[in-house]
């Protein structure tokens, strides 16, 4: 094995003088970590500055986060996906408000108790906000120890995360933990990258064993876990026309399922493809939007693929003109004017949807 001292002191060498300028980066606030830290977590980091900078803005601390409705948190979280980030961080500043005074705890152990904050970010806080000797491993890491020892082990299985914590441990800086655990992902951000690393300026070259035995492609090893599942998705847009004012009937998606607490359309979801012409021309969408017995089919849109981490969707829009708007019935559908919905959180298509297709067919 070899020395700690040695790969810390390489490592944090070259991250002294070639570290990007972030605006997080120095930050010494538990809070704006806890945020860059979420918010970056699959997310470039050019998209994520952007969010960042905007959630700071508008949340500066704990309790105008605590304080805040659902609603406001994932209208800026927009556009950034895995919307369970931020419906974590709102119910998490809760928790701190009620449970800690409003003060972020500063022992890894403690953050772990907190919602949302998983092994790594909790590692993340403690160590950069308050010193602690506790190496943060995220994907970035997984893969420099990885091919830096020559493991072989798949890096999410078990044993693997064991090599993996046990090398991170064992090459930490004591005395500069937080700086050791972003220099580690630094390096595995702008070097040691999924594909063609930038080994001839890496610091770590001279000992690399990945590099040295030309394993470089193969490591990390990794199992595959999830298999892509597919969904149709047939939304059915209602709207009517009253002078100058648009309305129209969303829902907010309430399951424990994608885009939880977001607004879309009335929608029909199936785990196959189907034919969209059947489905709306089906029993089961009459009986489940009746008002659609009094409305004119205007047009029928897509399929749209979307494709998040484990799914890939299928969305059809199928636009229906009321004369009037409906009494309805169903509790997680609402009437709202063109500007309202605009003002929800919109998963990304609906956004998308309705800037481009219902300008064309409302504004006409
Ligand atoms: S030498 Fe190459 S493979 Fe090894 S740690 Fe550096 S960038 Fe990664």
């Amino acid at each position: 094995m070899k020395k700690p001292f040695h790969f810390a002191e390489s490592l944090l060498n070259w991250y002294k003088n070639n570290a990007r300028t972030l605006p997080f980066r120095n930050e010494v606030s538990p809070y704006a970590i806890w945020i860059s830290e979420v918010i970056l977590q699959q997310t470039r980091v050019n998209q994520g500055l952007e969010y960042y900078r905007r959630f700071m803005a508008r949340f500066p601390n704990i309790k105008s986060l605590a304080e805040s409705t659902e609603e406001e948190v994932l209208k800026i979280w927009q556009g950034l996906g895995y919307y369970s980030r931020a419906r974590n961080l709102h119910e998490a500043a809760q928790q701190i408000m009620s449970l800690y005074h409003g003060q972020m705890p500063s022992s890894y152990q403690e953050l772990k108790k907190i919602k949302g904050i998983g092994p790594y970010t909790a590692a993340a806080i403690s160590s950069i906000a308050f010193q602690e000797v506790i190496p943060a491993i995220d994907g970035n890491a997984k893969r420099v120890f990885s091919r830096f020892l020559g493991i072989n082990t798949p890096v999410n299985t078990s044993s693997g995360s064991v090599l993996i914590e046990k090398a991170a441990f064992s090459f930490i800086d004591p005395f500069q933990p937080g700086n050791f655990n972003q220099a580690v992902m630094e390096l595995g951000a702008m070097i040691c990258t999924p594909k063609r690393p930038s080994c001839t300026n890496c610091p770590l070259l001279s000992e690399c064993i990945a590099y040295k035995e030309n394993q470089i492609e193969y490591i990390p090893l990794k199992v595959k876990k999830h298999v892509v599942k597919e969904r149709s998705i047939f939304y059915f847009v209602f709207y009517s026309k009253a002078e100058d004012t648009v309305q129209l009937i969303m829902h907010q998606r309430t399951r424990n399922d994608i885009w939880k607490g977001l607004y879309d359309f009335p929608s029909l979801e199936f785990n196959e493809a189907m034919n969209v012409q059947k489905v709306i021309e089906s029993e089961i969408l009459k009986q489940q939007f009746p008002y659609v017995k009094f409305a004119e089919l205007q047009s029928i849109n897509g399929p749209l693929k979307h494709i998040l981490t484990h799914r890939i969707l299928w969305l059809h829009f199928s636009v229906y003109e009321l004369s009037v708007m409906p009494h309805i019935e169903n509790k997680n559908h609402t009437i709202y004017t063109l500007h309202e919905v605009l003002g929800l959180p919109l998963p990304r298509p609906i956004e998308i949807f309705l800037k481009e297709f219902m300008g064309k067919t409302i504004l006409v």
